[in-house]
């Protein structure tokens, strides 16, 4: 692959939902819709029939997927808020293009190939991430998403189209699935290479922080007399920074809502999202408790009180060793690990699965800093096209 032909067709996607301040494309929003037209004219164009399944993930085939065994590889379209645009969309691109080179070399799959865009990967719109990976893997109670809102109330069901009774399992599907490779932006800067592929997912997880004190007047309410649950917040992120350091685990609290959120008014309650990973699950289980006591310790000195609640936790994820291992040396590939989680990594559970990383020579990701060169692109689909090659036309 050529770095401008990369380049040619990247073109025509990048500009969907780019602003000033980097991508916002939510799941089923004006620009991810886009997106997904953009996907279904590309399987078109390659004679691909397009499916979209019960929780709202994007499929097209290359053979008929009836006959099992099927490769896929595929990421996701939706972004963080304000990131960037290589996380997700470079495995769909990837994909299309990698399919390019297999016919080129005159190679036609003896397997059914499939390429898929997962909904909502970075639960930026309803919260939970991996959403349309884990309702199809089962991973994720169906009645609570179809209980999910979005900020402005939008039910899931409403925003996406789909029938709440109809989201959930789908085991039929991933029966006829016989690996997974998932081609991915890399999010730090551990490569020094252009291609790698992953060993495993850090555990991590979500974790809803409830501070709640007294809203009050700033002007009249003496110092000693406050109960203000943004002290309680503000130690609480100093002492996650601090505990995540002590284990070389990471921390981050990254949102924030207050209530009132008055200039002139002590918050009545904060709440805050923390989002933390490590190495091993001990660890992170470590982690997030130090968090909790030093927070509620806290909370007892200013009178506060303050609820630590999981919105959604992984558990590490190794990738299938024999898949890893016979990718790492077709492509003479390193072999790492991730903080991040992807829908491969809810995919491992259940059907042998792969990732391969790009090189990010910036490590900035989830900001509209996010970069990988055309060369290294175009270094991914010819890995990806060999993977394909070696798993599906053999
Ligand atoms: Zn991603």
């Amino acid at each position: 692959m050529t770095p401008q032909r990369f380049a040619d067709l990247w073109r025509t996607l990048a500009p969907i939902g780019h602003g000033e301040s980097g991508y916002h494309r939510y799941a089923w929003s004006p620009p991810e819709l886009a997106c997904r037209d953009w996907f279904a004219e590309q399987a078109g164009a390659r004679g691909m029939p397009v499916e979209t399944d019960r929780n709202g993930n994007l499929w097209a085939w290359l053979g008929d997927p009836a006959a099992g065994d099927a490769v896929v590889t595929g990421s996701h379209f939706d972004s963080v808020p304000g990131g960037g645009g290589y996380d997700g969309p470079l495995g769909v691109v990837s994909a299309f293009l990698a399919l390019d080179l297999l016919a080129e070399r005159g190679l036609a799959p003896a397997r059914p190939v499939g390429v898929a865009a997962f909904a909502e990967e970075e639960g930026s719109r309803f919260g939970i991430a991996c959403l349309g990976s884990r309702l199809m893997c089962g991973t994720l109670a169906p009645d609570r998403a179809a209980a999910l809102r979005d900020p402005d109330g939008v039910w899931l069901a409403e925003a996406s189209g789909l029938d709440p009774a109809g989201l959930g399992p789908d085991p039929d599907r991933l029966a006829g699935i016989g690996a997974f490779v998932e081609l991915h932006v890399e999010q730090g800067r551990a490569l020094d290479r252009p291609v790698g592929v992953a060993s495993a997912i850090w555990p991590h997880g979500r974790w809803r922080l409830e501070f709640t004190g007294q809203g009050n007047h700033a002007g009249t309410t003496r110092m000693a007399d406050r109960r203000d649950p943004m002290l309680t917040f503000a130690y609480t992120v100093l002492a996650a920074n601090k505990e995540a350091r002590l284990r070389g685990a990471h921390a981050t609290i990254g949102r924030i809502s207050a209530a009132p959120n008055a200039t002139n008014a002590i918050a009545e309650r904060v709440t805050g999202w923390l989002d933390a990973r490590a190495a091993d699950q001990s660890t992170l289980d470590g982690l997030v408790e130090a968090v909790s006591v030093r927070a509620a310790e806290r909370a007892g000195r200013d009178g506060t009180t303050v609820t630590v609640t999981p919105e959604s936790v992984s558990p590490a994820t190794g990738f299938d060793a024999g898949l890893r291992d016979r990718l790492a040396t077709l492509l003479g590939a390193p072999v790492l690990p991730t903080g991040a989680g992807h829908d491969a990594g809810v995919l491992a559970a259940r059907v042998p699965t792969a990732m391969l990383f790009v090189r990010n020579p910036t490590g900035v990701s989830h900001a509209p800093g996010e970069y990988a060169t055309d060369d290294d692109c175009a270094a991914g689909v010819t890995a990806l096209a060999d993977v394909l090659a070696e798993l599906a036309c053999r």
